[in-house]
């Protein structure tokens, strides 16, 4: 294609994942010429679902955080893009049981407090302030403190201080687990925010799974004038005069944009795609250091029989073997996993919030194990035995599993990765470590704010999800379109 002045946008957005949309459809609908460049023939990056003999599964988002109606993402995808979905609300988001106790964390905190309550009533007064805690924890006041005093300190120091009973604490840390890191390393920051934002302001699920958003999130960016080009991989960004960038994409096309926006991997973005010359080195030696955070096998499941009779409708159910938290998810940082040990289970159950997502009397099951990346070869001679044992363990809790399944499929990690290019599959972006708190800033300095970052890698406090990608849109569109004013 000949590159002529139509082909000069505003703004070009490379990457077509949640981040990326919702970018678009903020610029697209306040004027600006907007192209998304994605490289997949579909739009949605993780967020992503696909159907198989007439279930339909998620890629792996479980559910939505900060959804409830005084939320932020309840705000941004509602109020101010009035994007047409329907939230499904789950009174459980997890639901924990261990060899002795099944706890419910209510999206209301006080049935949560009084569950816990009830179980550890020595515990009683310190349950109350935690809680307290998290729930406050999005006012400025509140954070600017707590912040001050946990920036670097991990879950485990926190739950030290709060807590005597080895057993709640084991508890209260078992959602952190979506973190992917052992209570000894991970950011007290970063599980608290996740507290907040997903076992207490989220929660919610989407009718028709989580491609509707997506689906919705193109409607949106279309009615405003937004391009979309689908199939095509960004490979060079050049800076040239005037501030103009000149964008190669696959297809031997180039485009001019006054703004590039990347909702891909900034590590992708440093290594391949720019020169190295415009970054600012003091900066590029301290990114090269920060670690992606944990991958994920994915196992998924149509059941030709409904399995209600003992699960609750959650949005999530972690079921522990014994009592060790640490030990799996030292050794997963640690690039190490081994199937003999494997010490619990994740089970999301899509077709209890949407029954349509299955076909009649019929269930669908995702089970999640966070995964080290490791190579496709090793995937290649493990993925079987991984997705044997997972069904053989599941079966504690769904004993007539194996006569019911129906359909099965497995992701590896290896594939996440090939599909949206995040370094070794990342599922959240960067590692939740207290160290890499406030990695937005580093990203700033590094390119010298010459094009801009959304999406999962952007993050500020917590790592990725659904939330942190649309949030940072939301941010990023904004300043460019304060820019663009004030140099009018
Ligand atoms: C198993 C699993 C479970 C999860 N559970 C949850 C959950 O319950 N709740 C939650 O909120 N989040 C969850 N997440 C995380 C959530 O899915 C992601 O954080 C979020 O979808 C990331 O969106 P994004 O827009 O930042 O990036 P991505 O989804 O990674 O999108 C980036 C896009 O950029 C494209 N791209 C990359 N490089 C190029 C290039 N050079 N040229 C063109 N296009 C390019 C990719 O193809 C991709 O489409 C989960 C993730 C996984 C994998």
């Amino acid at each position: 294609m000949v590159a002529s002045k139509k082909d000069i946008y505003d703004v070009i957005i490379i990457g077509g994942g949640v981040g990326g949309l919702t970018c678009g459809c903020f610029l697209a609908k306040a004027g600006k010429k907007v192209l998304i460049i994605e490289k997949n023939p579909k739009i949605g990056g993780y967020c992503n679902s696909f159907k198989q003999n007439g279930f339909t599964f998620d890629f792996g988002i479980r559910a939505l955080s900060h959804s409830k109606e005084d939320s932020y993402l309840y705000k941004i995808i509602k109020e101010d893009l009035n994007l047409n979905i329907e939230l499904i609300k789950t009174e459980i988001t997890d639901c924990i049981i261990t060899p002795d106790y099944k706890i419910n964390f209510y999206s209301d905190i006080n049935r949560t407090i009084d569950e816990l309550i009830s179980i550890f009533p020595k515990e009683s007064k310190n349950i109350n302030l935690l809680f307290d805690l998290i729930n406050n924890i999005n006012k400025n006041s509140i954070l600017a403190s707590f912040y001050q005093e946990f920036k670097n300190r991990t879950f485990k120091y926190l739950l030290d201080k709060y807590f005597k009973n080895e057993k709640l604490k084991f508890i209260l840390t078992i959602p952190i687990g979506n973190l992917g890191l052992s209570s000894f390393e991970v950011s007290a920051i970063s599980s608290i925010m996740l507290y907040h934002g997903y076992l207490f302001k989220g929660g919610h699920y989407i009718k028709g799974g989580m491609q509707t958003l997506v689906n919705a999130l193109l409607t949106n960016f279309k009615k405003h004038g937004g391009k979309i080009l689908l199939s095509n991989k960004v490979y060079r960004i050049e800076f040239i005069k005037n501030n103009i960038k000149k964008i190669f994409s696959n297809n031997r096309d180039f485009f001019y944009a006054k703004e590039v926006v990347c909702n891909c991997d900034p590590s992708f973005v440093i290594s391949n795609l720019i020169s190295k010359n415009i970054l600012n080195k003091k900066y590029f030696l301290e990114f090269k250091k920060l670690k992606p955070s944990t991958s994920a096998f994915i196992l998924y499941l149509g059941l030709k029989d409904t399995i209600r009779k003992n699960i609750d409708n959650c949005c999530g159910l972690w079921y522990y073997f014994n009592y060790k938290f640490d030990d799996f998810y030292f050794n997963l940082s640690r690039n190490k996993i081994n199937f003999n040990n494997i010490n619990h289970l994740l089970f999301a159950f899509p077709s209890f919030h949407d029954k349509n997502l299955a076909p009649k009397n019929c269930e669908s099951i995702m089970m999640i194990l966070w995964s080290p990346y490791k190579n496709r070869n090793f995937w290649y001679k493990n993925a079987k035995h991984f997705k044997e044992t997972l069904i053989n363990k599941a079966k504690n809790l769904i004993p007539n599993l194996s006569s019911i399944i129906q359909v099965e499929k497995i992701t590896s990690p290896v594939f996440l990765n090939q599909y949206t290019l995040s370094r070794n599959g990342s599922v959240r972006g960067w590692e939740a470590l207290p160290s890499q708190l406030r990695v937005s800033k580093l990203l700033e300095e590094i390119l010298k704010k010459r094009i801009f970052f959304v999406g999962q890698w952007s993050t500020h406090y917590a790592p990725g999800g659904l939330f942190t990608a649309i949030f940072s849109a939301k941010k990023i569109a904004n300043i460019i379109l304060t820019k663009t004013k004030e140099k009018k």
